[in-house]
């Protein structure tokens, strides 16, 4: 990870910090980035994923079973409602407990200046994993280097997992978003995938476009779709491409959509943007329509991370897009909460069959 400029909360161990690779093995490891998988463990993940979905569907009580008498911590510093709200939910489904500071961190200890790695600890000294989301780059790294060393004195180690760091990475929103494409579409072979919006705020988008690199398909196609200022970040269209991807930068949609199997909408991020003005000339650069979503083929699938503002149109064209099939953000939101289940189970317990 490069260090971003600025002052920082986060210590120089963040930087250094090279999170483990799962290399076919979850149990016990930190899930700070999408670097840390392969193909292989992609394929174990969403195989348990499917597995925990159809046992939802048929109300196995077995599951609850899986995470009995384990404790997640929820630890959120940025907004957020699906990310928290899914963990919390799996958690729960699988048996386990979840806590969290009473009234939010706002009330935590951090507010009277303590900083993130003492806090990170403190938790971990009662909770099995922690679900972290922080908005500065690198706090999920430096949550997985002291809980490295907070596991070398307590008898019960914890893992970290990323809810998304600043503008960084969010790599579970990647897994869901991998792993609805792969519902969807039964294999990335031969996909072209648009992503669209804020690239170089987006952490999903960063994560994501990383997430397919590593996949490994054959002649996949990634279109990245934004204003000269909203770029994706150089070295991830760098290392996009030496996954053998073809990559295509363009700030018209209208060029490609026509051709687009994926469509992955994101919103401008507002909250990340210094200056309001800049905000202000650029925020309605993109907008989907049900007019846009027309040209798109038909068995064309369109995704958001959501929020979603107006980047999606007016209210009304919310109804009309949400009415069309190809619009699958719902049923990517529900797989948020399957992969989220598979990914307790597997960091917690290893195995699951
Ligand atoms: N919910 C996503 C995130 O936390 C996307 C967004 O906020 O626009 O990154």
């Amino acid at each position: 990870m490069s260090e971003p400029a600025g002052e920082l909360s986060i210590s120089q161990h963040a930087f250094a910090y090279q999170p483990p690779p799962i290399d076919g093995d979850f149990f016990g490891k930190h899930i700070i980035s999408v670097d840390q998988f392969q193909r292989r463990d992609l394929d174990i993940l969403f195989q348990a994923a499917t597995s925990i979905r159809k046992r939802i569907r048929t109300q196995d009580r077995g599951l609850t079973e899986l995470c009995a008498g384990k404790v997640m911590a929820s630890l959120f510093f940025e907004a957020s409602t699906r990310t928290d709200m899914s963990f919390q939910a799996a958690m729960r489904r699988l048996g386990g407990d979840v806590i969290a500071v009473s009234n939010g961190v706002r009330f935590s200890s951090m507010y009277k200046g303590e900083n993130l790695s003492d806090t990170i600890r403190a938790t971990g000294c009662y909770a099995d994993v922690i679900v972290l989301r922080h908005p500065e780059i690198g706090s999920s790294y430096e949550a997985g280097y002291y809980l490295d060393l907070l596991n070398q004195r307590i008898d019960n180690p914890t893992v970290a997992i990323s809810g998304g760091d600043g503008i960084g990475e969010h790599p579970t929103q990647a897994l869901l978003d991998m792993f609805t494409i792969f519902d969807q579409k039964k294999s990335l072979d031969g996909l072209t995938i648009a992503l669209v919006g804020d690239l170089k705020h987006g952490r999903t988008v960063h994560s994501l476009a990383k997430l397919l690199a590593y996949y490994d398909a054959d002649d996949v196609r990634l279109c990245l779709v934004a204003p000269q200022s909203l770029a994706m970040p150089a070295d991830i269209c760098k290392l996009v491409a030496e996954h053998g991807i073809h990559v295509q930068q363009t700030d018209d949609l209208r060029e490609i959509i026509a051709q687009t199997d994926v469509i992955y909408w994101t919103r401008i991020q507002e909250e990340r943007f210094a200056d309001e003005s800049a905000y202000s000339r650029i925020k309605d650069r993109f907008i989907m329509t049900p007019s846009l979503l027309a040209q798109a083929p038909a068995d064309a699938i369109l995704m958001h991370p959501l929020p979603r503002k107006h980047e999606m149109g007016t209210r009304a064209d919310h109804d009309v897009l949400d009415a069309d099939r190809r619009s699958i953000y719902f049923e990517q939101m529900e797989n948020g909460m399957f992969v989220r289940m598979a990914l307790l189970v597997k960091v917690l317990r290893g195995v699951y069959v």
